[in-house]
């Protein structure tokens, strides 16, 4: 199957709301090219220095999201045009973008990154934590950052009950403070629980291998 024929099969099972990032991390720019030629705009990378590079290749109106745990000291190379960043999940990190968002004049859009997954390599602040910042006035000391929304990612497991648990929690979360923070996206599932995803809330998807094939 071709990059576009995947792209298409992936548009016919997500619903009119539902905003797909297309998660090209590793994957060379010819395939991102190829994306694009269908419509796509919207694409992921999780490695500061690839998107920065692949930006300067590619056509100016794609949409960069930064999917992966950042560095502080890599937030720099982004900064100047990256469109959304869905991993925001420690104070470092919104310090960091906050400092180099003023430094271009922009204001950028991120995720909180919520910890839902039994897995403890996965990052972001747990759900109780995230309430706590959401319920705060913290986040106006940072007024190049704009929090539009929550980001999560399910444990790698066959079991649907546990995924569907995770997501549930997360969009209970998400529509608790929809109104009053401002949110506009819940950001969960990938290639192997999208659909799991968009029936608990999700109105972003971050689907790489199903489209461009599996990774090394
Ligand atoms: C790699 C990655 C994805 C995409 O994973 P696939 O299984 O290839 O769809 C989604 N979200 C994050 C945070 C990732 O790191």
């Amino acid at each position: 199957m071709s990059i576009a024929e995947n792209l298409q099969n992936v548009h016919n099972r997500l619903p009119q709301n539902v905003t797909l990032v297309a998660v090209s991390k590793t994957k060379p720019v010819s395939f991102i090219e190829e994306a694009y030629a269908e419509g796509q705009r919207i694409f992921g990378e999780n490695r500061p220095l690839e998107m920065r590079d692949k930006h300067a290749e590619l056509p100016e109106d794609i949409q960069w999201h930064m999917i992966g745990q950042l560095q502080t000291n890599k937030v720099k190379y982004i900064a100047p045009f990256v469109s959304l960043i869905h991993s925001v999940d420690r104070e470092s990190v919104l310090k960091e973008i906050q400092k180099r968002a003023a430094q271009h004049d922009r204001v950028i859009d991120v995720l909180i990154q919520v910890h839902i997954a039994q897995e403890t390599t996965k990052a972001g602040y747990s759900i109780d934590e995230a309430d706590a910042l959401l319920n705060s006035d913290y986040l106006s000391q940072f007024p190049n950052v704009k929090v539009v929304g929550l980001m999560g990612m399910a444990t790698n497991t066959t079991d649907e009950t546990q995924v569907t648990s995770e997501f549930d929690k997360l969009n209970q979360l998400f529509t608790k403070h929809q109104s009053s923070a401002n949110l506009t996206y819940l950001s969960m599932g990938m290639s192997n629980d999208y659909p799991l995803a968009i029936a608990n809330g999700a109105n972003m998807v971050r689907i790489g291998s199903t489209i461009f094939g599996s990774r090394n």
